[in-house]
């Protein structure tokens, strides 16, 4: 695929002038890095990883995807250690890395089985001509996400995720993938140019997700679909970020003052209730169905593969009989979502 971008701050059209694209609406000018267009606009700034990014690209050929993935926790835990964090939190990190490996080849997968009983439900159209993920992270839903797509474009804020999943398109030698260095608020893309959207556990990161909203809903064709998975706020669970329960049922306020004490960690999160979310929807964008689920179909298939079952330990079983029952009894699934870790939800657009 080869994509037309636009300028992601005045959508003007661009060219190609030695390496960079340059704007003939605006003058703005985007480069590359490390072969990936970076159409960010003054992010690099935040951009922590960039150091990061360049050292494995250094030594891109020596290094498998999983060495990444282990280099990377070591890196974390290390970080973890040098801030005083507390070295029994080590196991849950330990456990992370393994989940994460274990279930890097099948979470896309039911991710994507997920997505597909949601879209049947939103009358999507499937296949998909040009599908897009935004905040694609390791690429992890991104490298299952080509199986529905004829061509998918990966789309994320920072330069060292991006870099794994280059590395993991390679090794698993998919080519119908593009990837961008952009924001969701700041799309490079033409109005109307996208048949699907997906956005896995990144709307609640974004500083202005209605402006997420807004710009998905420009760059989505008539009756394309988005995706969104983001952790419900009054979760009965352990919140997924940070493993605290009951973090979201917390003023606001609050939630900052309790993760930075207990876990030393910044919290820049934004929990949505269902209700929250429905709010700012209907206010940014143009929905003309909408389906939002905490227990949708298929979803235990990659819940209990997960960082969840790991937080959960001896409760994963019994949560996992009360999902498969509350799917039998009438009102059992919007009970069960008031109360789910996380929603999903399906919006085909106007
Ligand atoms: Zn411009």
């Amino acid at each position: 695929m080869s994509l037309d971008w636009v300028c992601p701050r005045c959508k003007g059209v661009l060219d190609t002038r030695a390496g960079a694209y340059h704007c003939q609406g605006c003058d703005s000018q985007y480069r590359d890095f490390v072969g990936i267009p970076d159409f960010r606009l003054g992010y690099q700034e935040f951009d922590s990883h960039v150091a990061l990014a360049q050292r494995f690209h250094r030594e891109w050929d020596r290094l498998t995807y999983e060495q990444m993935v282990r280099l990377r926790w070591s890196g974390l835990r290390e970080r973890h250690l040098q801030r005083g964090g507390d070295p029994c939190a080590l196991k849950t990190w330990d456990a992370d890395e393994e989940s994460f490996l274990a279930s890097y080849r099948t979470r896309g997968a039911s991710h994507v089985q997920v997505l597909r009983a949601l879209i049947q439900e939103v009358q999507g159209i499937m296949p998909v001509q040009r599908l897009v993920d935004v905040g694609c992270g390791w690429g992890r839903d991104l490298i299952h996400l080509t199986t529905i797509a004829q061509s998918v474009l990966g789309v994320d804020v920072c330069s060292f995720s991006l870099l794994m999943t280059k590395k993991l398109l390679e090794e698993q030698q998919v080519t119908n993938v593009e990837l961008a260095l952009a924001q969701g608020e700041y799309l490079p893309l033409r109005p109307a140019s996208v048949d699907a959207m997906n956005c896995s556990a990144t709307v609640e990161h974004f500083p202005d997700p209605g402006l997420f909203l807004r710009e998905a809903s420009r760059c989505l064709s008539p009756n394309g679909w988005l995706f969104l998975y983001y952790p419900n706020r009054f979760s009965l669970l352990p919140e997924t970020h940070t493993g605290i329960f009951g973090l979201g049922w917390l003023p606001r306020k609050w939630q900052q003052k309790v993760v930075a004490k207990t876990r030393r960690q910044n919290w820049d999160t934004f929990l949505f209730s269902r209700r929250g979310f429905m709010r700012m929807l209907q206010s940014q964008f143009a929905a003309r169905q909408v389906r939002i689920s905490g227990i949708p179909e298929g979803v235990e298939n990659f819940m209990f593969t997960s960082k969840f079952a790991n937080m959960l330990g001896p409760l994963a079983k019994p949560l996992k009989a009360c999902l498969s029952l509350s799917r039998r009894i009438p009102g059992g699934e919007r009970v069960m979502s008031f109360f789910a870790p996380v929603h999903f939800a399906a919006i085909a657009h106007q």
